[in-house]
């Protein structure tokens, strides 16, 4: 099996599974208990959350841990909404190719009155930083840009947007969870207020993750309960899994330079294979994006048969998210870089990792070539395009 879909999840790494039995198997005390088991976990529980901070250039009392990404960005947004308005303020600026977990949170948060203006993704799937300052008015209460795209893998000008928002005194939070552990995360550096980070996309466990939220900067609980995460996230820490995250984020970012030249070289090995492929393109930005993340669209093919045929041939991809797939929607991502829904239903998403080769990427561009030669083949819609009778888009 080639597994190449590393944005949907990855396999968790030795680091993590290492971090993890240790907790399980040893080091299962509950960290609120003031006796030496309780206390061992407390310090465990610590010594992830200074090897985090570590990561991503923060202070460890900036940290809070969460059950996942998605909770992050919840509660970052929620957080920073609820201050806003304390003060009057709230109008929210956020983009319309952003992950469902800010989406979503942003739909209930306008339910409750805020006003939500999400900018349009130009063509190359990078927003810029002219287009939010245009947006910023003086009720501005959070600015919300992802580090990088999930199914474009396009990667945003964070730190031009940090600057931004830090000039104007407008809280910044970013969806980091596609960059981090792939591409250099410093807060400090980045002038990132609140950042939302995910331990299994990069070779951590499931529900385990990361809000960043810097100093001094309002931060409230979802899940109210007890005293955990300085009275901001209740509930008994789910120490294997931190540990896990912590190792695993640790592990990718001493690799990080060498694995980004890596899987850059590959990436595009791939994207010039599937580019000879007639009446196909990629989506985003070639360069500015994501080292192992190809994102195409195919003309005349529907995208989840193709990964029907693909995975037969062993190959495990994804059209579009994890997330929307199941559901016959047209990605909002690809809709909001301008591809028409036909073309958003012809999607691919090919993204490598750690455990991916040259030989992997080999047997990629044989395979996907075949399938879609063998989809077109068999598409009404294909036959009148070749025929003349509807027009080709790409
Ligand atoms: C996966 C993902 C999330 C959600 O993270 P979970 O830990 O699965 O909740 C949020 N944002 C982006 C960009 C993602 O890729």
């Amino acid at each position: 099996m080639i597994y190449a879909d590393h944005a949907a999840t990855t396999r968790p790494g030795p680091e993590a599974l290492c971090a993890m039995r240790v907790c399980l198997e040893e080091n299962w005390g509950n960290p609120s208990s003031l006796h030496q088991s309780g206390q061992r976990a407390a310090a465990a529980l610590e010594d992830a959350r200074r090897r985090v901070a570590a990561c991503i250039g923060a202070s460890p009392r900036e940290i809070y841990f969460t059950a996942g990404g998605s909770e992050a960005d919840n509660q970052a947004l929620c957080s920073a909404a609820r201050a806003g308005a304390r003060r009057g303020r709230t109008h929210i600026v956020s983009t319309a190719f952003e992950h469902h977990a800010v989406l979503h949170a942003l739909e209930a948060l306008a339910e409750e009155g805020f006003e939500v203006q999400l900018l349009d993704v130009p063509p190359d799937g990078v927003v810029s930083a002219a287009q939010v300052a245009a947006a910023i008015r003086a009720d501005t209460c959070l600015v919300s840009v992802m580090s990088a795209n999930n199914e474009l893998g396009t990667v945003q000008p964070v730190a031009e947007l940090g600057a931004l928002c830090r000039a104007r005194g407008i809280p910044f939070h970013t969806d980091a969870v596609q960059a981090a552990g792939h591409l250099p995360v410093d807060v400090a550096a980045q002038q990132v207020d609140y950042l939302a980070l995910s331990a299994h996309k990069f070779g951590g466990p499931k529900g385990a993750g990361v809000l960043y939220a810097r100093r001094g900067l309002p931060v409230a609980p979802l899940i109210r309960g007890g005293a955990q995460e300085r009275g901001q996230r209740g509930g008994t820490e789910n120490l294997p899994a931190l540990a896990g995250m912590a190792a695993a984020l640790e592990a990718s970012c001493r690799t990080l330079e060498a694995e980004a030249r890596r899987l850059t070289r590959l990436r595009d090995r791939l994207t010039d294979g599937l580019s000879r492929i007639p009446h196909a393109a990629l989506n985003g930005d070639p360069a500015r994006r994501l080292p192992g993340h190809v994102s195409f669209c195919f003309e005349g093919v529907e995208g989840e048969s193709l990964l029907l045929l693909l995975d037969e041939a062993g190959i495990c991809a994804s059209s579009g998210s994890a997330c929307t797939s199941g559901s016959l929607e047209p990605s909002h991502v690809l809709l909001a870089i301008g591809r028409p829904a036909e073309l958003a239903h012809g999607s691919l998403r090919l993204t490598l990792g750690p455990e991916n080769t040259e030989a992997d990427v080999d047997a990629i561009l044989e395979a996907v070539p075949a399938a879609v030669a063998r989809l077109r083949a068999m598409s009404p819609l294909w036959r009148d395009k070749i025929n003349g009778k509807k027009p080709f888009l790409l």
